[in-house]
């Protein structure tokens, strides 16, 4: 809905990797002053329809559109952001279905490079419901990769430092570039850059490079692993996402073939 800039970046991406994967995507465009009852109902036909295994609604929506009645009117069983309040009490629970796309790509980088997370302590920074909340929960779940101790740092944290120079496994997802230096985390740790920030830079030509809430230079020195931005997190999430999609597609194909 509308053309934020860096909406269009990552829907871009999305369509492209569902072609490589070779899955059939829809791009639907509306226009910024589409009203949230159109909005609802056209989203009410995808939810109907039994050729749509997922929908995703790129977010930011505008001002005037309640994201909370959008998000909730994607059936939870299509829901491959993971953001419909059913997913998220299923992680809360220890009982994942489809798991907010960022998060679950963390888990699997986690997983695919072997870092020990049982008995480690782990802090994330930011506490939003779509990276920060589900990502401390999973961290702290009773399943692998995840059995840490979690401190959950927001911005009434007072002296972030003190905590995140604690960190074994550090994620930071504070929306805020170049909140993480040397001095902020304990060396041999692994860091986790959610952030992805465009910094202006007259040599590029876009007129701007990409940065992450951590001075990567500074850091990549001591930390034992960390993620690159771009190309860490951020491919990692559109992989969950069709990660989710296959397994929506599997759940309801199982569903369909039991009802026969
Ligand atoms: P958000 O703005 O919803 O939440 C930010 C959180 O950080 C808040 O909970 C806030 O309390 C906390 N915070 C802010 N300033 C802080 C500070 N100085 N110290 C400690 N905590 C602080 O953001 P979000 O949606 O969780 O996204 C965070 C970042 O990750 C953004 O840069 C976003 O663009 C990026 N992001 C990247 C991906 C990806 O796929 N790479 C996906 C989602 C979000």
């Amino acid at each position: 809905v509308g053309n934020d800039p860096a909406s269009e970046t990552y829907v871009g991406h999305k369509v492209r990797a569902c072609k490589v994967a070779g899955f059939e995507s829809t791009l639907l465009r509306y226009d910024a002053n589409i009203t949230e009852a159109d909005l609802l109902k056209r989203i009410g036909v995808l939810a109907q329809s039994e050729s749509v295994d997922g929908i995703l609604v790129q977010l930011p929506l505008p001002a005037h559109i309640n994201e909370n009645r959008v998000l909730e009117a994607i059936p939870f069983e299509k829901d491959v952001d993971g953001f419909h309040p059913t997913n998220a009490g299923l992680v809360m629970q220890g009982r994942p279905h489809l798991v907010a796309a960022t998060p679950a790509g963390i888990m699997e980088l986690l997983r695919h490079y072997n870092v020990e997370t049982a008995g480690k302590h782990a802090v994330v920074v930011g506490r939003s419901n779509i990276v920060g909340t589900p990502v401390s929960v999973l961290l702290s779940r009773n399943a692998a990769p995840g059995n840490c101790t979690v401190t959950l740092c927001h911005s009434r944290t007072p002296h972030l430092s003190n905590f995140t120079r604690q960190a074994d496994i550090l994620v930071v997802a504070a929306g805020k570039p170049h909140l993480v230096g040397a001095s902020d985390v304990k060396p041999g740790a692994v860091v986790i850059d959610v952030g992805i920030h465009r910094m202006e830079d007259a040599s590029r030509k876009q007129g701007f490079r990409l940065v992450g809430d951590v001075k990567f230079d500074e850091v990549a020195p001591l930390a034992s692993a960390i993620t690159p931005v771009p190309g860490g997190v951020g491919p990692m999430t559109i992989a969950a996402l069709l990660q989710n999609t296959y397994k929506a597609y599997q759940t309801r194909q199982s569903l369909h073939n039991d009802s026969k």
